[in-house]
């Protein structure tokens, strides 16, 4: 349990999306898995496919890489072809889920209480949330970043909230895959309003122990700048994170992070 006094411990989260086989996915995990020289200073997590998940498990074994997945519905079990539960994850290695990331939001129409029906779900099958959270491109030139940021954290994060089953990933939609990043101060300022509505709420102790990443075209090359921010607590990372050398560049500007 996190308080006041504890630092929190930079997490960096690999969302391969709809990427890679099982046999290049256990190659991927066993090559970041070897590599990863700061574990003890940074948390690591991938997200493979729901297909790959099991080779995935079998190629860290009991290294301190750890598994998440991509989504999961808020049933646990029942009539729901093609769904996967937050119990069936768990019994597959994971400890985390992701909830509500914008492509999920767009491409499967998810609104807020969809994502806090998820986030309950993870926590009924004992995994830890990762809820995004992000303004489109039109939202941020229309000035309503704040807004649309209050609204979701609001929204999606349901109550009984814990800073260690809860993580929080700022997301700017126009920034996914596309190469472009806002400035640092900028995602600073989003990432301490985030944690200001989660104090509102749940109280200091959650909102100073619960870790809020940044995602949207994290690369090696900006990752130190935004990880230096005190609080920005890691990334969320996609693109980057399918090129093991680029990944691990990642975590270890979060090891340097010296919070
Ligand atoms: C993501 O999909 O969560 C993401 C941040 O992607 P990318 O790093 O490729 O922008």
């Amino acid at each position: 349990m996190s308080s006041r006094n504890t630092p929190r411990r930079p997490f960096i989260v690999g969302n391969w999306k709809m990427n890679n086989l099982a046999r290049h996915t256990a190659a991927l995990c066993k090559e970041i898995a070897s590599n990863l020289e700061n574990s003890d200073t940074v948390e690591v997590a991938v997200c493979p496919p729901f297909t790959a998940l099991l080779a995935a498990r079998a190629s860290i074994s009991q290294g301190p890489l750890k598994l998440g997945a991509q989504d999961c519905h808020a049933f646990e079990s029942g009539a729901h072809t093609g769904d996967i539960s937050a119990e069936m994850l768990s019994d597959a290695g994971c400890s985390y889920v992701i909830a509500g990331h914008s492509e999920r939001r767009t491409n499967h129409r998810e609104n807020d209480d969809d994502v806090a029906a998820k986030a309950r779900a993870a926590w009924r099958g004992g995994l830890t949330a990762i809820v995004c959270v992000g303004e489109t491109e039109a939202q941020r030139d229309t000035k309503a970043t704040r807004q649309v940021i209050e609204r979701q954290v609001t929204g999606s994060v349901p109550d009984g909230a814990v800073a260690d089953s809860l993580v929080i990933a700022y997301e700017p939609v126009w920034a996914i895959g596309t190469g472009r990043t806002p400035g640092v101060e900028d995602a600073g300022a989003v990432h301490r309003h985030i944690r200001a509505i989660v104090g509102e709420r749940f109280g200091e102790d959650v909102a100073h122990g619960i870790r809020i990443l940044y995602g949207g075209s994290m690369k090696p090359d900006n990752a130190a700048d935004f990880l230096a921010d005190p609080d920005i607590d890691g990334g969320l990372v996609g693109g980057a994170s399918l090129k093991a050398e680029d990944f691990l560049a990642i975590v270890a500007a979060a090891g340097g992070r010296g919070c």
